[in-house]
């Protein structure tokens, strides 16, 4: 109760201490001019050029305030597009995350163009199709992904819309690693190809409709949001269990990719996992403000993770090439 009222004291002060700036340089202009036309316009002129100041977490309005643990370096709120997108060249505690999934984006776009537009006695249409999910899922989780950072300070409307985005972004990544996966995995066997095939479409649906409630978007859902997409990835495991059961282990390794599988399911869970727990700024408030936040590592894990998957199933689709149903 006191802390919240010493907020809002701190943050009114924030704003006389703002007001006040402003009305010294006006001072200061009038006395280098001579005159001024209409003290106004002079205030808002200087407010629209004035670079933003980076903030504390307790200066912070309550809609932007999501980690206690990082203390500064965060942008205030900027009701503007073009701030926002500004901003992305400047350093402040969402730069990290804008970036990783930027580049992310960037590259993934750049694979698809490269595999997309390969002649079709090289790469057939059918192949084509089944990538075209998987580049598609994490073109739009990465592209939402740093769309919702670069512009969650614009307004809680704005913030509310682009974080169910986000949360959309990556129950389509999910789906998109599944279905190359599972077409090649069950190559020849329809029922169950696409058995597993609607299976992760529902629970990805079904995660989709969860993400849109405005409860799940809440900070302090954080461990449920991890937990959902968490299961989603895991159930991977009913079809990996389906193909050791009938091929054996020797060929889920060597014919179904199972290491860039795993490797992949530990990089999603470490990440979920450091991202839900505020590993490590819970250990070192403060001190990961700008870098090495866990939401930073947490993407990174998500770009690294779907490499690994797109080596995985490539070489699957590779190995398939001459298979004969
Ligand atoms: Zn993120």
């Amino acid at each position: 109760m006191n802390d919240k009222s010493d907020g809002k004291a701190e943050k009114s002060t924030n704003a006389s201490v703002l007001r006040k700036r402003n009305m010294d340089q006006r001072d200061e202009k009038i006395k280098d001019n001579g005159k001024i036309e209409d003290p106004g316009d002079e205030i808002d002129a200087i407010e629209k050029t004035a670079k933003w100041v980076a903030q504390s977490f307790k200066m912070l309005p309550e809609w932007l305030q999501d980690n206690e643990y990082l203390h500064s370096g965060h942008r205030p709120p900027m009701p503007s597009f073009t701030d926002c997108f500004k901003s992305i060249f400047s350093i402040h505690s969402e730069t990290g995350n804008i970036w990783t999934h930027l580049i992310g984006c960037v590259s993934f776009f750049f694979i698809a163009l490269w595999f997309l537009t390969h002649s079709s006695d090289k790469v057939a249409l059918q192949e084509k199709v089944v990538f075209s999910f998987f580049f598609a899922g994490a073109i739009l989780c990465l592209g939402c992904s740093w769309l919702f950072h670069t512009l969650t300070c614009h307004s809680p409307f704005v913030l509310k819309f682009f974080r169910k985005l986000d949360y959309t972004g990556i129950s389509l990544l999910i789906i998109g690693s599944f279905v190359p996966w599972l077409y090649y995995g069950f190559y020849c066997r329809s029922v169950p190809k696409y058995l597993y095939i609607s299976m992760i479409t529902i629970f990805g649906i079904a995660a989709i409709i969860v993400s849109m409630s405005d409860k799940f978007t809440q900070p302090n859902f954080r461990h449920i949001r991890a937990l959902v997409f968490v299961i989603m990835g895991l159930s991977a495991v009913f079809p990996a269990f389906h193909l050791m059961y009938t091929d054996g282990l020797e060929k889920l390794v060597n014919e179904n990719s199972f290491i860039p599988l795993v490797i992949m399911a530990f990089l999603y869970i470490f990440g979920a996992m450091l991202y839900g727990a505020r590993i490590p700024e819970k250990y070192f408030p403060g001190k990961c403000d700008i870098w090495f936040q866990s939401h930073q590592l947490f993407h990174i894990c998500v770009v690294v993770a779907a490499l690994v998957h797109w080596y995985g199933v490539q070489k699957m689709a590779f190995l398939r090439l001459n298979d004969q149903c």
